[in-house]
């Protein structure tokens, strides 16, 4: 229940919020031990302001045109997303726009979490973002992010059975493809993995993502080329299917052999093989040493080219002045 995380004093001022007040007064005292991640960490005693739609609820501190805009982003989004929803009825999504990074740090404890910019929690239908600024000044586009999230909640909503046992490559990849997310400095990532023979066995990436945040992009950007390399080679027709059967309980590996009639691991070490052959001039041109080497290397061969014939050019010269007009020839 999105009112199971607040607390008396961060109740938004709404008629919503009013209606719920005295329910919320014995549900956050379940809340305070249940899930405490975000009403404990986040309130810093300010309340909380609402704007709603018919699938959504966001929650802001300051901003209110931004938390509008995220409003009007997410229902534009929704609807594009009813296959994904099969016969699950979501309920309303509740977005929290953080106004302080130190707000969305605190409530970063996510089963799933996306590196720093936003965090769904598919089970309670909650994302929780960034401020808005914070997300474009890190070079994100805001809608690509809430969409992001979105997918999360609608595609952990559909998948409840099997959700334990999804692999967080296959979860974010899926997350990527539906929200039509495009981000070239992950791109730029994997090419110099693939480059440099470094890329992280989708196995790895089971559990959780690495820490660091380039081997997270890495992370990102692979779950995404995997994604997109299953509809690629057999087409999105069986993407629907393997989702049709996590929502039916199957774990991902089984969906994956009664599907594209191979195992998971199968399926990792052909992407990985596949990679090098699909990528290779554009893994060797994004290797940035190897890019700027081969460009010195161009200019030089220009700059020795062009001397030869100022050289040659400057002896031609020399032999012309040297040789005496035949006109002046005494005999
Ligand atoms: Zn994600």
């Amino acid at each position: 229940m999105a009112i199971d995380v607040l607390i008396p004093n961060q109740l938004p001022r709404t008629n919503v919020g009013r209606s719920l007040l005295i329910k919320s007064f014995f549900l956050c005292l379940c809340a305070l031990f249940l899930i405490p991640a975000f009403g404990t960490h986040a309130g810093t005693g300010e309340p909380w302001d609402l704007v709603e739609s018919e699938n959504f609820r966001v929650y802001y501190r300051g901003n209110a045109k931004s938390a509008q805009k995220v409003l009007d982003i997410s229902e534009e989004f929704y609807p594009k997303m009813h296959r994904l929803m099969g016969d699950v009825r979501i309920g309303r999504i509740e977005i929290w726009v953080c106004g302080a990074p130190s707000e969305f740090q605190a409530a970063v404890h996510a089963p799933i979490q996306d590196w720093a910019i936003g965090c769904a929690f598919p089970l309670s239908r909650r994302i929780i973002i960034q401020n808005p600024r914070v997300i474009i000044q890190r070079d994100f586009q805001l809608a690509q992010v809430i969409r992001h999230e979105i997918v999360h909640v609608i595609f952990g909503q559909r998948t409840k059975k099997a959700i334990g046992k999804i692999p967080r490559w296959f979860v974010e990849g899926v997350a990527i493809y539906f929200s039509g997310e495009w981000a070239p400095r992950r791109n730029d990532a994997l090419m110099k993995h693939i480059f440099s023979k470094s890329v992280i066995p989708l196995a790895e990436l089971t559990n959780r993502f690495p820490k660091s945040e380039n081997q997270a992009q890495l992370a990102y950007a692979e779950s995404q080329n995997a994604v997109e390399w299953l509809v690629e080679t057999h087409g999105v027709e069986k993407l629907w299917e393997i989702v049709d059967q996590l929502a039916e309980g199957d774990d991902l590996d089984t969906a994956f052999r009664n599907s594209i009639g191979l195992p998971l691991v199968a399926f990792d070490a052909q992407w990985r093989k596949s990679l090098s052959q699909r990528y290779h001039w554009a893994a060797m041109l994004s290797s940035s040493h190897l890019f700027w080497g081969s460009l010195a290397v161009f200019f030089m061969l220009v700059y020795l080219r062009y001397w030869r014939y100022k050289r040659r050019r400057l002896r031609q010269m020399e032999r012309e002045s040297e040789e005496v007009d035949a006109f002046f020839i005494e005999r």
